[in-house]
């Protein structure tokens, strides 16, 4: 099969021709249809998170077809692969039900293999069914910005003024979201990006700014998308008393020092990190409700690094999408 591989941190990633992969009990083979890209790629790639699984094929938001015989899928079946590949069911974590807090959990595309390839194989019991309405292409972006993403919403629950910081792929389906939850959002994107800010409010945004202004009201909470450490200040100057900000990324840059009294009011931070499969299952139930849609470019799999490139850039309005096999 067909891989994009990466061999060390820090270099692009590598066209291979690689034996097929064979399921061992209780996981199953799934040939990819799509598989989009998280900026969770950028930061395995840049070396900035530790200890990846080299030689590595990344990609986390995976939807393709069983491939083999399995407990609980047909062959042919469209299912999606997230981020958590599993966990271990033992931990202490796991047994309160935080399973996305597990000791040792594996990652797809990054612990363990992942979906930019032909095919892959993932643990039976941490695969999604796709929603019958969406084709693969646009199901992809729900499998981390998606479902992540929702998960930080769910830890602003009650939030009536929410504030994003950063409007790409996960703003762009989470505010379809708050807005089907009656929540309000306010937009916050690099300095002088117009255009997103346009996007934005066309999509139903209240309100639509730079980064480091403040909002015209204050805000219930704060969702940092953006992985940058110099906005929980800022955002925490946006929030009310008592009202949270939530750090929705896997990796920020440093959080610069700031007064204690920006923080006062029994205002929050906090991480979102990883998913349950109970997140999932609500999720991809949700979506098709709402109906939440996806906006993506997509790109064959040699032109990956082109991908990484142009979402580095901030070049992408949604998610990019490599495109492995037509459904
Ligand atoms: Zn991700
Ligand atoms: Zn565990």
């Amino acid at each position: 099969m067909r891989a994009m591989v990466l061999e060390k941190s820090g270099g692009s990633l590598k066209l291979q021709q690689l034996e097929k992969p064979e399921p061992q009990k209780g996981q199953v083979r799934i040939k990819v249809t799509a598989c989009s890209i998280c900026r969770t790629d950028l930061h395995i790639l840049d070396g900035e998170l530790p200890s990846p699984n080299l030689p590595l094929i990344m990609g986390h938001q995976i939807v393709g077809t069983i491939d083999t015989d399995s407990d609980h899928f047909k062959k042919g079946d469209l299912i999606g692969v997230p981020w958590l590949g599993k966990s271990c069911g033992t931990c202490p974590y796991c047994r309160a039900g935080d399973e996305n807090l597990c000791d040792t959990p594996s990652f797809t595309g990054y612990t363990i293999n992942g979906g930019f390839a032909e095919y892959c194989i993932a643990d039976e019991h941490f695969i999604f069914p796709i929603p019958k309405n969406y084709p693969a292409i646009q199901a992809a972006p729900l499998l981390c910005a998606g479902m992540i993403g929702y998960r930080s919403l769910k830890k602003v629950k009650g939030a009536k003024k929410i504030g994003f910081y950063g409007f790409g792929a996960a703003a762009h389906l989470l505010i379809q979201v708050a807005l089907f939850q009656k929540q309000e959002v306010f937009a916050f994107t690099r300095k002088g990006d117009l255009k997103t800010q346009e996007l934005a409010k066309k999509m139903g945004a209240k309100w639509a700014g730079d980064s480091d202004t403040l909002p015209p009201e204050e805000l219930d909470a704060a969702i940092l998308f953006a992985p940058v450490g110099d906005l929980v200040p800022t955002a925490l100057k946006a929030v009310r008393k008592g009202g949270s900000v939530i750090c929705a990324g896997i990796h920020m840059s440093d959080i610069p020092s700031f007064p204690y009294e920006i923080l006062w009011g029994e205002r929050v931070v906090r991480s979102v990190a990883n998913l349950t499969r109970k997140d999932g299952e609500e999720f991809l139930a949700l979506a098709p409700r709402i109906p939440i849609k996806t906006d993506v470019k997509t790109y064959p799999l040699e032109e990956l690094n082109q991908a990484l490139q142009d979402l580095r850039e901030g070049k992408l309005t949604g998610s990019a999408v490599i495109v492995l096999s037509s459904e």
